[in-house]
């Protein structure tokens, strides 16, 4: 299978592979897609904020304590609790 190929599916119909990984185990500084798998249907509250799927973000910083999470989404910045996007599911991005 062909890279373009893989690209092309998963922009299509991401499948939940080994890159996903919850928004809040995101490292800070790593760019991230947000998925669209069934089972993580995003909040309304957080999707009124930008998250929808295949949106690019990243987690800019933690506060001392791992919480809350500063967020950066279509260039502005979210404070978030990290129970809040627990259930986001993110594949990280070539820089
Ligand atoms: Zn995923």
């Amino acid at each position: 299978m062909s890279p373009e190929t893989t690209a092309a599916q998963a922009a299509h119909r991401p499948p939940k592979g080994p890159a996903c990984r919850s928004l809040s185990d995101l490292d800070p500084g790593v760019r991230a897609r947000l998925c669209h798998h069934s089972e993580h249907p995003v909040p309304t509250r957080l999707r009124d904020l930008g998250f929808v799927p295949d949106t690019t973000l990243m987690v800019l910083r933690q506060a001392p304590l791992g919480d809350p999470l500063e967020v950066e989404i279509r260039g502005y910045r979210v404070c978030l609790r990290r129970a809040d996007i627990a259930a986001l599911c993110v594949v990280p991005v070539a820089q």
